[in-house]
């Protein structure tokens, strides 16, 4: 049997309670599909370089890069900041480290589930560029500054032409899966230059990709839509800043952050996490809802079964999704889904909707 070697990375606020939450769905899932994950366990926090000033470094993260893939709670804390007045985090250096260049956020409205839209059907996958867009200028030098600052949107053919072969790879694996299986490109070509080639590469690639149909917004505009019709999306990819805005607009249509689930991957490394931050409002109350990380938990063996073509952990993950759904239908809830359920009771939920 494969050992996998996961490596761990709690994090900060709640994301120390939802990793562990997915921890014991996961070893639930070892023992009745027979996988065997090895994890080490990585104590990196905002709160650990607040205390000592420790924080993750590139050898690091070619320690933790060693591992198959990567599960990551949540890191930062409003008031710890770096030299350039930014949130400490190290989902961004991960993302550059490894050229992790998608985010995979995928959100399903669930029976058991309110939407605050009217619609019955919700099951779309947003893929959010990581690695240029409007965060490009990251590392630019920057001379601190009073009356101006400013960022850079940067789009690369290359990273394009990644990102959405990923799309259409992706649309027609939900395909096989029941889901329409197309792609919509969210974009701004009316009005910013890298926004054009986005486009144009856009098109090229869909022209290879004849048997996939495809869409393209203007991303004011597919934000309302999101909205107003959101059954006419499936696959959704768009630069980095639109999505990472858009894939908590798609969150809200599903549940809120406590079910939105994502998965940072190139074809090599994955990062799988929550899309919601460390939460340090409900920090500690053991009532942090841990679906978002249990789904992404699932999204993580799927990821190492279609690269190992290991059926065991496509089994698995296929369990944890499901044991997920019947969760919602019937309860019990957790407090953002209108429940009263703790982490805990959700968790137990969970595992008792698990095969044996
Ligand atoms: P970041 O910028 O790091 O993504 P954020 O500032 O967007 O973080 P979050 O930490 O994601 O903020 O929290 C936003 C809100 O959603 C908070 O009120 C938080 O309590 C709530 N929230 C986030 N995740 C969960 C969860 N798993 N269960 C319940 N509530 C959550």
């Amino acid at each position: 049997m494969t050992q996998y070697e996961i490596a761990v990375i709690p994090g900060d606020g709640i994301g120390t309670e939802v990793v562990e939450a997915a921890m014991a769905v996961l070893k639930h899932c070892e023992t009745s599909r027979g996988i065997d994950l090895n994890y080490t366990f990585h104590d990196f926090s905002a709160d650990l370089y607040r205390r000592t000033g420790r924080r993750m470094t590139e050898a690091d993260m070619d320690e933790i890069g060693k591992a198959d893939a990567v599960l990551f709670g949540a890191m930062g804390l409003p008031d710890v900041r770096d030299a350039n007045g930014l949130e400490l985090g190290a989902q961004v250096d991960m993302r550059a480290h490894y050229g992790l260049f998608s985010s995979l956020r995928p959100v399903r409205l669930h029976a058991g589930v309110h939407s605050p839209v009217k619609a019955d059907h919700i099951d779309m996958l947003v893929i959010r560029e990581t690695s240029e867009g409007m965060f490009a200028g990251l590392s630019d030098f920057h001379e601190p500054s009073d009356d101006e600052a400013s960022d850079r949107m940067t789009i690369t053919r290359r990273t394009c032409e990644k990102l959405f072969g990923v799309a259409f790879d992706q649309a027609r694996a939900r395909h096989t899966r029941g889901t329409p299986g197309h792609v919509t490109l969210l974009h701004k070509s009316n009005a910013l230059r890298s926004n054009v080639l986005m486009e144009k590469v856009f098109d090229e690639v869909a022209a290879e990709n004849p048997d996939v149909a495809t869409a393209k917004l203007y991303i004011d505009a597919g934000s309302m839509l999101m909205v107003t019709e959101p059954e006419r999306f499936d696959v959704v990819v768009t630069e980095n800043i639109f999505g990472d805005i858009v894939s908590e607009i798609a969150a809200g249509l599903v549940g809120g952050l406590g079910v939105a689930p994502s998965a940072d991957i190139s074809r090599e490394r994955g990062v799988f996490q929550p899309s919601h931050g460390s939460a340090p409002d409900i920090a500690g109350k053991g009532i942090a809802n841990p679906i978002a990380m249990i789904l992404s938990a699932a999204m993580m063996l799927q990821w190492i079964g279609e690269k190992n073509d290991d059926g065991r952990c496509l089994s698995a993950a296929r369990d944890i999704d499901d044991a997920v759904e019947s969760t919602l239908a019937s309860g019990p809830l957790a407090r953002d889904l209108g429940g009263t359920a703790s982490t805990q009771e959700v968790v137990d939920a969970v595992i008792g909707a698990l095969p044996r």
